[in-house]
């Protein structure tokens, strides 16, 4: 079989673990999966998701299409929510992932006073009804902010004490800059409390204005919370002045912070209001990867009020994510392959993720030669193990009838 580097490879996996990697790691040995001509990869990583929201879009009132028309037409929806409900939806989009290729999720789950802990209550039951197939995160997300909505802060303690994995935030919600900046410090006091980890929606908006990347790096810096924070969408910090994007993307350097860009649904929502030349709401993913910090990109958002297709294929994200970015070299397309798979681990802090000796055996295997052809022809992965069990099998039949 091919790696992503193009080496040809054998992996020998031992029952949860990769046993070795590497060309003749196989030799002497019986195949049990005859591999020859196919690529390996790591199962994919999806580093931001939203699962209680997937597929409400088909009961939603028609809206505008901004962040602020999804939100507003989501709140109808999210009182009707049962745990069932949003159970039943997380997990059709666990188990399409998981086709797809994905086997680790981190779903961020809204927690406010519309739904309360509905929505965590369902991914948590989704979760551990796809135990067998996948892992799944979640990230309590206080969605209507948290000075805004009084009672959220509360509800966020109580989602970390019901099982939430990591401290979500979106401070650029909050109505002013002193609320924005106490938002942020409220996260961290709930991170430090509980010592969980950070991911939180930042500057999700067009207004080069919004300052809330340099809050939370500035915060993680002071606290000490290096290595520990992932900042999601961070649209505003294209439409900000050079310098000052210079500056704050080094503070997210130096404070070791995760950048999830989410071009798929960052595309469609940002830019509304502009004619001729319009922005389409696209991070600095070019100057982020040139300082060094650690990009992923992620699906987040599968058929609810903020975008109406995704259907769990990070190798789609990947797609869109590099046209997005104008990813089109070698190494831009290495770096795709990264930004859904080692990045997203790294943000997560995964230690046993990978194609390296010692990883949990999460694979998938492509009937194409290389990662520049997966990305091109976009096939289902044939094969797909969690912790060195298939749990997905994928076959695709096509016919050409031609005149003889
Ligand atoms: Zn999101």
């Amino acid at each position: 079989m091919f790696l992503p580097s193009g080496e040809v490879a054998d992996v020998l996996v031992d029952r949860h673990r990769i046993a070795a990697i590497g060309p003749g790691a196989g030799a002497g040995l019986p195949a049990a999966e005859d591999a020859s001509g196919k690529l390996l990869l790591p199962a994919f990583v999806d580093g931001h998701v939203h699962l209680d929201k997937a597929l409400i879009r088909d009961g939603l009132r028609e809206h505008e299409g901004t962040l602020t028309g999804a939100i507003d037409a989501i709140h109808e929806r999210k009182r009707r929510y049962t745990v069932e409900d949003v159970r039943g939806r997380a997990r059709e989009v666990i188990e399409a992932s998981v086709r797809s290729g994905t086997t680790r999720l981190r779903s961020h789950v809204d927690v406010d006073t519309i739904g309360g802990l509905t929505p965590l209550e369902g991914v948590m039951a989704a979760a551990a009804d796809c135990a067998d197939i996948a892992e799944v995160r979640t990230i309590a997300f206080p969605q209507e902010g948290l000075l805004r909505d009084p009672g959220a802060y509360e509800l966020m303690e109580a989602a970390i004490e019901a099982g939430a994995d990591v401290v979500g935030g979106m401070p650029h919600w909050e109505l002013d800059e002193a609320s924005q900046r106490e938002h942020v410090g409220l996260c961290f006091d709930l991170a430090e409390k509980f010592d969980r980890d950070l991911d939180m929606h930042v500057d999700e908006s067009d207004d080069g204005g919004m300052q809330t990347l340099e809050m939370v790096a500035d915060e993680a810096l002071q606290r000490g919370y290096l290595g520990r924070v992932c900042a999601g969408h961070v649209c505003s910090l294209a439409a900000a002045p050079h310098d000052y994007a210079e500056r704050v993307i080094d503070k997210c350097l130096r404070a070791d912070i995760s950048i999830a860009a989410n071009p798929v649904t960052n595309l469609v929502l940002q830019g509304r209001g502009d004619r001729g030349l319009v922005r389409r709401g696209l991070t600095r993913v070019g100057e982020l990867r040139a300082a060094g910090v650690n990009v992923l990109f992620g699906q987040d958002c599968v058929k609810d009020g903020f975008y109406p297709f995704g259907r769990g294929s990070m190798l789609e994200v990947a797609l869109i994510s590099a046209h997005a970015a104008h990813l089109t070299s070698r190494s831009d397309l290495a770096f795709a392959l990264r930004a859904v798979t080692e990045a997203p681990a790294q943000a997560a802090r995964l230690t046993d993720y990978g194609l390296k000796t010692g990883a949990r055996a999460d694979l998938q295997l492509l009937p194409v030669p290389s990662w520049a052809e997966a990305l091109r022809l976009q096939p289902p992965p044939e094969k797909v193990w969690f912790a060195g069990r298939l749990v997905a099998e994928n076959s695709v039949v096509s016919k050409l009838h031609r005149r003889t």
